[in-house]
Order: structure tokens, then C-alpha cells, then sequence
């Protein structure tokens, strides 16, 4: 398959596994911020396949993943309201909230709808004009484009009955914050390519110029990730620090300009509460005011409740790096992706889902 074979070519990536065996002499700490090149890390082996002296953690780039619980809640307090029909992608419907989940009160009768993009949702929301229509909008700066777009198209169609629950999340301030945390040391990070090709690289430049980091830009097939690898370790082991792009056949310095601007005329920055991390300031976005009418925490009354987390689930600690699926006590056994205590099992980019579709329960 073109575009996909030429990186997945199994005699290129033993030359760059040779090089990188090569360069790398010291011990390093390198993170996969995304839970795609997780996925694809696991997938593809190449944990193992790196030099013993390359550790490569799990980051929180799992929008699912770091959707705390009380924003779960929200989404099913919506649902429960009986004019409302509740629209989100996949992965959001099975999250367990503090007792309750989506896919549950779909069972018991609310109206909770998967959904491919909010286009789908507007045109439900075309199509029952009596009802009340709410994207659950969870991503990154790659799917708040998309959002921001229906919500313009709603305000030029005059639909008045669309509106959007933002759990949107951005990527370089839950960075900053966990460099500033150092509660794991990190020599480099493997930037997202998807969010790049959105924000451009400058965003991300910050990480070796203020924190003394490599950085390398991303894709995701075992090729593009094992050059980002590569870039890596010659820094560390040339005492560099700077943001390389190994993802050049997608990502431009400029990013999308056009994407840009729609998202930043729909929505503005807000501080955001991140599973296992906390509050990060300006890592989130909210409407802005001239689209407050499509805010659904504006427009709907949302009943509080005590939020509850399993007790035995250490999702917040394997966003963080700082531990790994296999080190969950109720990981396979208990959690499997038949019976997700966590959202880490239930997205298809969490690491435990991904551990436990592709092994991974060694040390590395
Ligand atoms: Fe949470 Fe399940 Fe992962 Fe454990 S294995 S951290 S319970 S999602």
C-alpha cells in the first residue's frame, strides 16, 4: 500500500535500529507523548527491538485517556436529561463515570448516539429539531478544527438546538506541565505528528529551548517513530537539544493555517482538569462568547455529583509515565477490554488496551 509499505519496510528498519544501536552509549529516558505511537511501539515490537539502555515511557496523549471523571459525569448528567440526544465518538460511550457510563444509560433508555465526526451530529440535530443535540467533544488541536467548524456551520444555518460539551485539550501546556513536575526525568519526547501537522512546529519548540530536551516530531508507522528515535538519541549523545521533524512528508513549520484559524475563532483557551494530572492551566478549550449559545455547560443545568474513581485503577499514573499497565493489580484479569475499569482499557490508543492486545508485561 503506498505511503504505508515504504515505512513499515522491514530491511530499512533494521538499518536504523544498526544506527541507532550505534550512536546510543548512554541511558536514556525517551517519552511517546501520543498514544498512537504507543499503539504502533507496541504493535511493531519496537521496544525490544531498541538497545537495553533505551527506555521509551507512555505520556498522556490519549484525549479519552485524560478525560477526568466529573467531565464523564457531565456527559452523562446530559444524557440523562430527556430532551437531549448525547452524540460522541466511540471510545467515550464505554469510559466509566463515577457510577454510571454512556453505553449504561444508553441501556436504560437516553438517547446516546456514536458518531463519526459533529458533522454527524449536526445533521442529527437537522433532522430532530425537537430534540436537544450534544457533541461530546473530546481531542486534541487535530479533532477541535473539525468541532469548531460545525459549530460556525450551525451558527450560519440558524440551528438552535446543537451544542457542544468542549472536554477539547491542548497539547504543549499538559507538557509544561509535566516537565515542570520532574517527577520522571526525560531525555526526549516523541512529539505527536497529527497535532504538528495542525499546530505546526513552533508550538513545540519550547521543550529544547526551556527545558533542555530533545525533541522530535513523529508519525506513526514503525519507521517514522524509529528515525524519531534516531533523532533523539544523537542529540542526547551530542548534548543537543532541539525540536527535529521526522515527520516532514506531513508536518510543515507553518501547520494549517486554515484549521488554525477556525479553531481559534470558535474557541479560547481555559484551564482544564486532566486525569491523573490535574488542573493544567490554559491546557483546555471553552466557546468563546459570540458561540456561548452552542456551550452546553451554559446552556444546559448540570447536577453535580461526588465523583468516584476505582480505587484499585492507576490510569493517572500510567498518563504520567510513571508506571506501566502490567504494574495494575486488576490489569487482564479483572481489566480487559471485555470489562474496562479504567479508559485506558476502553481507547483504542490507551497504553492498557494497548498492552494488552500486543503484550508488553516485560520490564521494557
Ligand atoms: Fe485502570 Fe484497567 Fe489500566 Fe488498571 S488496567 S490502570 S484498572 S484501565
Amino acid at each position: 500500500m503506498q505511503y504505508i509499505d515504504e515505512y513499515r519496510d522491514t530491511e530499512l528498519g533494521k538499518g536504523l535500529i544498526k544506527r541507532i544501536a550505534t550512536i546510543s552509549k548512554r541511558p536514556v529516558k525517551l517519552m511517546e507523548f501520543c498514544g498512537g505511537h504507543t499503539v504502533s511501539i507496541l504493535k511493531h515490537g519496537i521496544r525490544q527491538l531498541l538497545p537495553s539502555n533505551i527506555e521509551m515511557l507512555s505520556g498522556p496523549g490519549c484525549p479519552v485517556c485524560v478525560t477526568p471523571v466529573g467531565d464523564i459525569d457531565k456527559s452523562i448528567a446530559l444524557a440523562r436529561k430527556p430532551e437531549t440526544i448525547i452524540t460522541t465518538f466511540g471510545d467515550m460511550i464505554r469510559v466509566p463515570g463515577s457510577s454510571s457510563s454512556l453505553q449504561k444509560e444508553k441501556a436504560e433508555g437516553a438517547d446516546v448516539r456514536i458518531v463519526y465526526s459533529a458533522r454527524d451530529a449536526i445533521e442529527i440535530a437537522r433532522l430532530n429539531p425537537l430534540k436537544k443535540v450534544v457533541f461530546v467533544g473530546v481531542g486534541f488541536e487535530t479533532t477541535a478544527p473539525t468541532v469548531a467548524a460545525s459549530v460556525m456551520q450551525a451558527m450560519n444555518e440558524g440551528l438552535n438546538n446543537y451544542y457542544i460539551l468542549s472536554l477539547h485539550k491542548l497539547c504543549p501546556p499538559v507538557m509544561t506541565a509535566l516537565l515542570l513536575s520532574h517527577e520522571i526525568e526525560l531525555d526526549g519526547i516523541i512529539c505527536p505528528g497529527h497535532v504538528c501537522a495542525v499546530t505546526g512546529t513552533r508550538p513545540f519548540e519550547f521543550i529544547g529551548r526551556d527545558h533542555n530536551i530533545a525533541a522530535a516530531i513523529s508519525g506513526f508507522e514503525p519507521l517514522d517513530i524509529l528515525l524519531a528515535v534516531e533523532m533523539l538519541v544523537r542529540q542526547v549523545e551530542d548534548g543537543k537539544h532541539t525540536l527535529e521533524n521526522a515527520y516532514a512528508r506531513v508536518v510543515r513549520h507553518e501547520g494549517n493555517r486554515q484549521a488554525l484559524n477556525i479553531m481559534n475563532e470558535v474557541f479560547k483557551t481555559a484551564d482544564s482538569g486532566w486525569r491523573g494530572i490535574g488542573i493544567v492551566p490554559d491546557s483546555g478549550l471553552r466557546l468563546k462568547d459570540k458561540y456561548r449559545a452552542f456551550d452546553a455547560e451554559n446552556a444546559f443545568e448540570i447536577e453535580q455529583i461526588v465523583v468516584r474513581e476505582h480505587p484499585g485503577c492507576i490510569c493517572g499514573d500510567i498518563l504520567r509515565g510513571v508506571k506501566r499497565p502490567y504494574n495494575c493489580r486488576l490489569f487482564k484479569d479483572v481489566c480487559n477490554p471485555g470489562n474496562p475499569v479504567g479508559p485506558c482499557m476502553v481507547s483504542a490508543e490507551g497504553s492498557c488496551s494497548a498492552y494488552y492486545l500486543y503484550g508488553g508485561e516485560d520490564e521494557r
